[in-house]
């Protein structure tokens, strides 16, 4: 029965006009495709993509060298070294995050107790050289300094909605 059907619906051509159907409806529907560059997608305030570490309104950088976000990081991607300053407090003397391990997963940013390391909405980047995957820590807080903007009201909204 089978083979009879199939039979009679390549006898008819019966696949091809559906096929010529589809086509015929999508040609007079609205158009999706987006012109990138020129045009971009919404992006949601979550998105993950460049890392940033942020400094507190009076230029103190937030990090604490606590390392969870190195210990949490399932890529291996972070490394610090970290020691403790004349004035008692503990911070970075390195920190890399290395692009071409990190996942995106945003663990790094979900476990740091000072809201330091985020992930921004920067994704439009790309590397021409060896080794410049490596994102140190001053390259990092000139990324935080450069969307701090961006990066606190992005909080702001996700706090809204929580
Ligand atoms: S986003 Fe994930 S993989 Fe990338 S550095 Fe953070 S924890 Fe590691
Ligand atoms: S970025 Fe956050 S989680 Fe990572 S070492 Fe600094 S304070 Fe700790």
């Amino acid at each position: 029965m089978d083979d009879f059907v199939k039979f009679l619906k390549s006898l008819f051509l019966l696949e091809l006009l559906k096929g010529l159907g589809l086509t015929g409806r999508r040609m007079f529907s609205r158009k999706i495709t987006v012109q990138y560059p020129e045009e971009k997608t919404p992006q949601s305030n979550r998105f993950r993509g460049l890392h940033a570490l942020r400094r507190y309104p009076n230029g103190e950088e937030r990090c604490i060298a606590c390392k969870l976000c190195e210990a949490v990081c399932p890529a291996l991607a972070i490394t610090i070294e970290a020691e403790e300053r004349e004035d008692g407090t503990r911070r970075t003397t390195r920190y890399d995050i290395d692009l071409f391990k990190c996942i995106y997963c945003g663990f790094c940013e979900e476990s740091c107790p000072v809201d330091s390391i985020v992930e921004t909405r920067v994704f439009e980047y790309a590397f021409e050289n060896r080794g410049e995957n490596i994102m140190t820590k001053e390259m990092l807080l000139q990324i935080g300094d450069k969307y701090e903007a961006q990066i606190a009201a992005d909080r702001i909204e996700d706090a809204t909605y929580r």
